[in-house]
This record gives structure tokens, sequence and C-alpha cells, in this order.
């Protein structure tokens, strides 16, 4: 595996729950979701599947389909900047800013904290836990 640059950086975060991620000006970033996570929001908020889609759910492309980002914040953020699916919320919500594309360049991951105050706050994320949740992205995009 090459050097990358979390394997030979301590790479140290902690959230402070500022919920920046989840809402952001312009139309760089989606929040893909796939059916299966799709279903077990929906079961999680108790709604129906056809309500769930009308509200929620925009088609991206082809291949991907995304939560709706109205006036550039995710639907699910509330007013208190809290996530209202939290326990079932998307892989890529669960796994940021642990990311591949961030995690493999120091200028990368060190530009994303003007999206991120958490980046370089707090204790060193342990590698075998950046590692897992990389394995984790992996195993979702190859599926
Ligand atoms: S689903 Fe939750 S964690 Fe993900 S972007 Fe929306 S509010 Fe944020
Ligand atoms: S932007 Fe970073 S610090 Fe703020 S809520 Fe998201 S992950 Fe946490």
């Amino acid at each position: 595996m090459p050097r990358v640059f979390y394997r030979t950086h301590a790479i140290r975060f902690a959230c402070t729950g500022c919920g920046r991620c989840c809402a952001w000006p312009g139309d760089d970033y989606i929040v893909e979701v796939s059916r299966a996570e799709q279903r077990r929001i929906q079961e999680f908020l108790g709604v129906s599947w056809a309500w769930f889609r009308r509200r929620y759910v925009t088609r991206h492309d082809d291949d991907t389909d995304s939560l709706r980002i109205p006036e550039s914040r995710c639907v699910f953020l509330d007013a208190a900047n809290r996530c209202r699916i939290y326990p079932v919320r998307p892989l890529q919500c669960r796994t940021y800013p642990f990311w591949p594309e961030l995690l493999g360049q120091e200028k990368r991951w060190r530009a994303e904290r003007r999206h991120c105050e958490g980046i370089d706050r707090g204790e060193v994320v342990p590698l075998a836990r950046i590692q897992r949740l990389l394995k984790t992205q992996h195993r979702a995009d190859a599926e």
C-alpha cells in the first residue's frame, strides 16, 4: 500500500457538532443515499415509501440518488443544526471527513478545515479506525 498522508501523520479530529458539513452554499456537494439506506431512513421516520421518496430524495444521475438540499441545507438538518435521522444517516455522513479523497493528500485534508472545524482538534484518531472507515466506503463503492 502506498505511503499516503494519513498513514504517516497523526490525524486529529473531534466533531464540534457545528452542522456545517450538512449545510453549504452552492452545489458543490450532494448527499448520496443508496436504496438500502433509504429503506432504513423511511422505516426510522415511519412514513410511506412514496411519501419518503417525494419529500426527501432526488435523482442526481442515472446511478445515484441524493437527499434533497433545499436552500443549501440537507433536508434532515433541523433548526438547531442537528440531524433528524442521526442513527440511520447515510454512509457518506457517517464517514465524513474520513473520505479517501480528503485523506490521500495533506493539502486536501488541510483545505477541508475551511468546511470542518473538527479537523485538527482533539485526540489523535487511531489508524485502525481510519482504515476501518475507508474499508467500509470501499466496500460500499464495490456493491
Ligand atoms: S443526513 Fe444528517 S448527517 Fe447527513 S447531511 Fe443530512 S443532516 Fe447531515
Ligand atoms: S463540519 Fe466537522 S465539526 Fe462540524 S458537524 Fe461536521 S464533522 Fe462535525
